[in-house]
């Protein structure tokens, strides 16, 4: 199976509720930098994982969340034997592209298709619900617009491709501080901000933008309420996003909580130009294209 990860090319976080979460609006795209997975039949569950970005903060025992998407499956179907789960990651760890989310969704359709569970998709999506905001996207994939917390999702009309360039991190940014961060910075200016948006909407300009696929009105409308924290986090990130916008980018924005940023380029060709001009300056820069699709098997 692959599953792609995803950039946020819109993120409205609302006001802090009761419970300790928020709600948010947020614009997703599935792009073409994907992370594949392969199940075998083994009489237990197991997980390994190989990749071309940095694996160190991959855990390898139960608490993975491909092995708990398997487990979940088994659970939901009664299936009593297990599954020997490979990665081969290639969207960044911790860094804001809903990596573990993608394994999430692509191990969900794996087991069912090697047990032969043959759940329904609307239970495998419920199961993905359970297992984190972003899994649904990574099973659908395409654009969607995610409300309340991320998860009730609306497929978004949207046509033509969007070339991005994303700069990869070192260092992961935990989203539960990303938000504590933003949470914090809220608290400090009450008095000059305001109060969010307790029930935050995508805005009909970047609606707009998608459905034309015309990128400049898409670099126009971009935004991530996670950015400033992210930044405050990682203040090294301000000058990634300097030299992209220096260098033809449209826009830069943090993906999620970060640290990957994603530049918007005009078309391929200012994609590579951009690629260039940031690999030259020592960073980690793939290129990605989107929408893509949602996990799919790539083999039997
Ligand atoms: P998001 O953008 O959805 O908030 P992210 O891209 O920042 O997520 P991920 O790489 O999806 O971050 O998840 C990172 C966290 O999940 C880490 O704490 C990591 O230890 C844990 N984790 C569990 N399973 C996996 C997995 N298969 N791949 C990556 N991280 C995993």
């Amino acid at each position: 199976m692959r599953a792609p990860g995803k950039i946020n090319v819109y993120l409205e976080v609302g006001e802090l509720l009761d419970d300790g979460y928020h709600d948010v609006a947020i614009a997703y795209q599935a792009v073409s930098l994907c992370d594949d997975v392969r199940v075998r039949h083994a009489d237990d569950l197991s997980v390994a994982v190989s990749g071309s970005v940095d694996l160190a903060r991959v855990p390898l025992d139960a608490t993975n969340i491909a092995v708990r998407a398997a487990r979940l499956v088994a659970e939901a179907s009664g299936y009593r034997g297990g599954a020997a789960i490979e990665i081969e990651k290639h969207v960044p760890v911790t860094g804001g592209m809903g990596g573990g989310s993608a394994d999430a969704a692509a191990t969900l359709l794996a087991v069912d298709a090697l047990w032969e569970t043959q759940l329904p998709r609307e239970q495998l999506l419920e199961l993905a619900r359970r297992l984190g905001a972003d899994v649904p996207f990574a099973f659908t994939g395409g654009t969607a617009i995610g409300t309340g917390r991320g998860d009730e999702l609306s497929p978004a009309l949207a046509q033509g491709v969007f070339h991005w360039v994303l700069v990869l991190s070192d260092v992961g940014l935990s989203t539960p501080a990303v938000y504590a961060e933003l949470d914090a910075h809220r608290a400090r200016h009450a008095r000059d901000i305001g109060p969010a948006d307790p029930r935050p909407v995508v805005p009909a300009q970047v609606l707009q933008a998608l459905r034309a696929g015309d990128p400049r009105m898409l670099a126009a409308a971009m935004h991530n309420d996670l950015q400033a924290a992210a930044l405050h986090l990682e203040p090294g990130l301000a000058s990634v996003l300097e030299l992209g916008e220096g260098n033809g980018a449209l826009a830069g924005i943090v993906s999620g909580s970060g640290p990957t940023v994603a530049f918007l380029a005009e078309d391929a060709d200012a994609a590579l130009e951009l690629q260039v001009a940031l690999t030259t300056a020592q960073y980690d820069v793939v290129r990605a294209t989107g929408p893509v699709h949602g996990a799919r098997i790539l083999a039997d």
